[in-house]
């Protein structure tokens, strides 16, 4: 796997700021996804599976990035989608590019419309693979233990020990990998996952539930801690939803720093981080904000930045 750069940052927001570029991972534009897909298509090689199929909407960077790699391998790919989030994005162009065949239903019908396409390329003679939506499950959380580990070794080679570790949280995989990082190290960083969408106790439990299910896996105790950092108050309306200091931040950041985000994950993360910071009065910390990707949907943003 690769181990991808940490740069510090110019501006400082009263701390040190860096971050940890998991956009620049070397496949279909990067990301958390990206991790989290080559671990599944190791395991999906391993059992000698011969199609994919997985769940998420329109704008989904793991669908993008699944059916990149189902394609690139020659591996039939189906993507159910809800009928909801429906409107087209670089993402969902892609998808058709890489020809992955789309089935879209009422997002009350997901489980049962999954389980019929499984059950019917088994008929078929397929022996498909179920890649959860955004890659949930221990496999992605195995993935973000990986990057945990990265950070370790950064920390080592250069001196520089990180106080907190920022990032954008959706079904908490993420979160999840980067806590049993810190478990597996005894280490003390804060991990704050800041929530895009899920409100708590919801949210936050997922997250635990996740961490516990790896434990488990690898015969480890249950974690006794009850607290997750995951931050539910830069939601705003749910997911997808944004507002004008959201895309300013966006701006900022590809102007001064060169670094794009977008307004689902990772500008809304950083900003839902700074309000954070100051809300805590954070101050002379050093902080690590990981890139979680997204790229494609800076695009989707753009015309709303020249405009916004
Ligand atoms: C999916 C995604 C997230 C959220 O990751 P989880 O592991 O689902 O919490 C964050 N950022 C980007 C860009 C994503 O695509």
């Amino acid at each position: 796997m690769y181990s991808t750069p940490i740069q510090k940052l110019s501006g400082t927001f009263n701390n040190n700021f860096y971050v940890k570029r998991d956009d620049l991972i070397p496949i279909s534009f990067g990301g958390n996804k990206a991790r989290k897909a080559t671990l599944f298509f190791e395991d999906i090689n391993k059992i000698n599976s011969d199609c994919v199929v997985t769940y998420g909407s329109s704008s989904s960077n793991h669908c993008r990035i699944v059916s990149n790699i189902a394609a690139s391998k020659g591996l039939p790919c189906y993507i159910i989608s809800p009928l909801e989030t429906n409107k087209e994005t670089a993402n969902s162009k892609m998808i058709k590019l890489f020809r992955s065949k789309v089935i879209k239903c009422p997002v009350s019908e997901v489980k049962e419309t999954i389980n019929n396409k499984m059950q019917e390329l088994k008929r078929e003679g397929y022996k498909p693979y179920f890649i959860p939506g955004g890659g949930h499950g221990d496999i992605g959380t195995q993935a973000y233990i990986n990057t945990y580990n990265e950070i370790i070794d950064f920390e080592k080679s250069k001196g520089i020990y990180f106080d907190y570790i920022f990032h954008a949280s959706g079904t908490g995989t993420t979160q999840a990998g980067l806590i049993c990082g810190k478990i597996l190290n005894t280490n003390h960083k804060k991990i704050v996952g800041i929530s895009i969408a899920r409100k708590n106790p919801y949210g936050g439990q997922v997250v635990l539930d996740s961490v516990n299910s790896y434990l488990k896996s690898i015969e480890k105790d249950k974690l006794d801690i009850k607290k997750i950092d995951f931050i539910d108050d830069y939601v705003l309306k749910g997911y997808g939803y944004y507002n004008k200091e959201i895309l300013e931040i966006i701006k900022k950041m590809l102007i001064e720093e060169g670094i794009p985000l977008d307004t689902t994950y990772t500008g809304k993360a950083f900003w839902g981080m700074k309000e954070y910071i100051k809300k805590n009065k954070v101050a002379g910390e050093n902080i690590l904000f990981i890139h979680t990707g997204g790229t494609p949907l800076f695009f989707d943003d753009l015309e709303g930045l020249i405009n916004g």
